[in-house]
């Protein structure tokens, strides 16, 4: 870990990363990256990079979670064990699952979860790298990667911290000020600026509360900016890739003029045909096949049981 640095702010009213004190890190997001999820993201927050993925709705196991009028939202947060200089014990331990359950909270209620009863949507975050702010990071990409699900939403959840170092506000913490500094408040919130998370590490009074939550706030607009961009960057990617598959070439780029010539001949022929034939043909019956019922299997029936195995431990969720 490095020392503890003389001053956080220099004379000039910059942090010790470059930023102002209202600047939020860079953030970039890539949609899409895991083939086999139903929704992902990759994202960028500064230094942190978390990958999340976003499977369902889905069947529940184990059975007894099972919520018979809506979905049940479960959301794992996991730190690599090489995310961060020391090597960090692999596996749950009780910071993960403390933020795995407040972000939990903070995106349960921003989906309809009515409507898909007896079901379930797992949200998994991976922090590849990690440089303070690493729930908030999670959290953004968990929202991005639920959209890319087709998940339906009230609106995306988009989060960022601030804190206090030297006696000042800064939003969105570096390691260092997280490390040293006096606050560290993360919050998350939704466009409308509903507040769907908040802790607080440290030491503010109400004035700088509400100041901090002020700056926050820009900062989650900030992040929300990039994440509808990044959505819709990646739809109109995938329309233009749909259209240029699907599109098909117009008669003049493929038929060659001889070839147009020969083919209003076999329309004309084909009409005169057809003429003929229908006006035989309407006197016929026509012939009405008996409708097959279809076997159902009678096993496969019961209670909507099947013998595939369950494919989510109860322990990935446990909380
Ligand atoms: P957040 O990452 O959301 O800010 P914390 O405030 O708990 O959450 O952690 C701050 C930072 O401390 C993390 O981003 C990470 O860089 C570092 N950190 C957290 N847990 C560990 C750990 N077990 N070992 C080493 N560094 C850690």
């Amino acid at each position: 870990m490095s020392d503890k640095p003389e001053k956080f702010i220099d004379e000039n009213g910059l942090r010790l990363d470059g930023r102002k004190l209202d600047q939020i890190r860079d953030v970039n997001i890539e949609v899409g990256v895991l083939a086999r999820a139903d929704g992902s993201c990759y994202l960028e927050f500064g230094n942190n990079k978390v990958i999340a993925a976003v499977y369902g709705p889905r069947e529940v196991h184990p059975r007894h979670q099972q919520e018979s009028t809506r979905a049940i939202v479960r959301y794992k947060y996991n730190m690599a064990s090489f995310s961060v200089e020391d090597r960090k014990r692999p596996g749950p331990d009780r910071r993960s699952t403390e933020i795995s359950k407040v972000s939990r909270e903070a995106l349960e209620d921003q989906v309809f979860t009515e409507y898909f009863p007896k079901s379930a949507i797992d949200i998994f975050v991976e922090v590849l790298q990690a440089d303070a702010g690493t729930r908030t990071a999670a959290l953004n990409a968990a929202s991005v990667a639920l959209a890319d699900a087709g998940i339906p939403m009230r609106g995306l959840v988009s989060a960022c911290a601030f804190g206090k170092v030297d006696d000042t506000l800064v939003v969105d913490l570096n390691k260092d000020e997280d490390n040293y500094g006096q606050a560290d408040v993360p919050i998350a919130m939704t466009p409308d600026g509903k507040i769907t998370l908040l802790q607080m590490d440290g030491h503010l009074t109400p004035e700088e509360l509400k100041t901090g939550l002020e700056m926050a706030q820009e900062g989650c607009r900030q992040v929300y900016e990039v994440q509808r961009q990044a959505l819709m960057d990646h739809y109109a990617k995938m329309q233009g890739e749909t259209a240029e598959e699907t599109e098909a070439p117009s008669v003049e780029d493929v038929v060659s003029d001889e070839e147009k010539v020969a083919s209003e001949d076999v329309s004309t022929v084909t009409e005169e045909v057809e003429e003929k034939v229908i006006g035989e043909s309407v006197k016929e019956e026509p012939e009405v096949k008996e409708a097959i019922p279809i076997e159902e299997d009678e096993e496969n029936e019961v209670d909507g049981e099947t013998d595939e195995e369950p494919d989510v431990e109860e322990d990935d969720f446990h909380e």
